[in-house]
């Protein structure tokens, strides 16, 4: 299938799942991931006017982001992010959505010389071989925050675990939703904490009922050959 053709069935879905819970189809911002694919293909997706393109690894990133620069997209790091790694994509990435750990919070004060809109990954259902924090332990890794200079926590990121029963992604993005929702009640000023990154190729219609303001596809829009 042709990108034109995914991305319009996506924002139809998107409508669709919009309308069921009264929300405005312009507060979705679609990520379209790319980790699956060429620079040639990343280039087709932005003809098609995607403006976000989210990667999961720093070397893949830098590479398409030097291919594409003049393409004026904003660029989301979407993976598992090493501390040491933070240096090679801080001067172009846009937004940050696996912020998990001080290590990478310090390099990115340290390095950065604008605010970086950064999201912090929660691991809602706890399975042991998903990245982020634990529920119970994210509210008080946001308010230790404080200190730090360039970063802005513009939200919350969680993945929802594999499987085929759609009770069990709902609650892990209605339970995000409300971790959310405490964190933007304490108005810190570095967390205003207004979205949510949530819903992927096989959940983003549920992540959207539920409150995504960000979705990150990759398959479904671009497929999965390289
Ligand atoms: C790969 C990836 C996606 C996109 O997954 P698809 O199922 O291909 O849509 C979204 N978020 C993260 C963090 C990813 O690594």
């Amino acid at each position: 299938m042709s990108i034109e053709y995914n991305l319009a069935t996506i924002q139809k879905d998107i409508e669709e799942a919009c309308h069921l819970v009264g929300r405005n189809p312009e507060d979705i911002t679609i990520i379209g991931v790319t980790k699956y694919v060429t620079i040639e293909r990343t280039e087709q997706l932005i003809q098609t006017g995607i403006q976000h393109i989210g990667e999961n690894r720093t070397d893949e990133m830098l590479k398409k982001y030097e291919a594409l620069k003049s393409s004026n997209v904003k660029w989301h790091f979407i993976g598992t992010l090493q501390s040491r790694k933070v240096r090679d994509i801080i001067d172009f990435v846009d937004v940050i959505h696996s912020v998990d750990r001080l290590s990478v919070v310090r390099q990115i004060s340290n390095r950065a010389n604008r605010t970086i809109d950064c999201f912090v990954q929660v691991n809602v259902s706890g399975e042991e071989s998903k990245h982020g924090l634990l529920k119970e332990e994210t509210i008080e890794f946001i308010e230790s925050l404080y200190d730090y200079k360039n970063i802005r926590i513009i939200g919350l990121m969680t993945m929802a675990p594999y499987t085929k029963d759609e009770s069990v992604i709902r609650k892990v993005f209605q339970e995000l939703r409300a971790l959310r929702d405490k964190i933007r009640a304490k108005n810190l000023p570095y967390a205003p904490c207004n979205d949510l990154s949530m819903g992927m190729s096989n959940d983003y219609k549920i992540a959207i009922e539920e409150g995504a303001t960000h979705i990150r596809i990759g398959t479904k829009l671009v497929g999965e050959s390289k």
